[in-house]
């Protein structure tokens, strides 16, 4: 699409948004031209959702955009994002982040992360199932991993025009949230991130507490 158009959509989108929800640009599949046609109106947060692309982009594009990495990460690629990665949103084991760890100690930096949750009814969705989320939360051995930090959770529903189910699958994320958060990081102000809401969704996320929400199609398409 022409790029003048992508940052008339990001300001129209932009000025749509209570204060304090994040807008991530999800620049997967798009060239560098697009993200620096965002850039240009403005946008610093980025999205991608495979480490070659990330790096890549990272690599040809100004230094002080912040890359989200918003995919499945598979553990051997972990160690090329790290050095520079703003927030990785798709922790979904603990082997991922012990490995997210080992690679924020090489680089030297505690990297952000979010936990993904599996809240959608499709099978094909990454995630940790909030029974699991809890039980590896409790379990505590995370707290020992000095080179990453929780900053909160991340999810996706489910591809579908029921509004009910989108509504209880983003609320049920919340509160999944707002437990962990009593639970483990009450006094912890960095754990503060529902990474909820696509193109389609993103209104019904932004009703149930989504503070940052990943927008791609409705951005970078006609
Ligand atoms: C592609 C993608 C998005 C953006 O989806 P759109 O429907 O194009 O806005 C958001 N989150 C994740 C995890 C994605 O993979």
């Amino acid at each position: 699409m022409r790029h003048n158009r992508i940052g008339e959509k990001i300001k129209a989108i932009r000025a749509t948004l209570p204060q304090g929800v994040t807008l991530i640009a999800v620049s997967k599949y798009h060239p560098t031209e697009a993200v620096q046609a965002a850039y240009d109106a403005g946008q610093r947060d980025f999205g991608e959702s495979k480490a070659q692309d990330l790096t890549a982009k990272y690599e040809a594009l100004p230094k002080d955009i912040k890359w989200h990495f918003i995919g499945h990460l598979q553990t051997n690629k972990v160690k090329y994002i790290a050095p520079f990665v703003h927030l990785i949103h798709s922790i979904d084991s603990y082997k991922l982040l012990c490995e997210v760890n080992r690679q924020g100690a090489k680089a030297g930096r505690k990297i952000p992360c979010l936990l993904q949750i599996h809240i959608a009814q499709e099978e094909t969705k990454f995630g940790f199932t909030p029974g699991e989320c809890k039980e590896m939360l409790a379990q505590g051995l995370w707290r020992e991993l000095e080179n990453i930090e929780l900053h909160g959770i991340m999810c996706m529903a489910s591809n579908t025009d029921n509004l009910v189910q989108i509504h209880a699958e983003f609320a049920g994320a919340q509160q999944l949230f707002n437990e962990i958060k009593e639970k483990h990081f009450q006094s912890d102000e960095k754990f503060c991130i529902i990474s909820a809401g696509m193109s389609d969704d993103h209104p019904i996320a932004i009703e149930h507490g989504s503070t940052h929400i990943r927008l791609g199609s409705t951005i970078f398409c006609e």
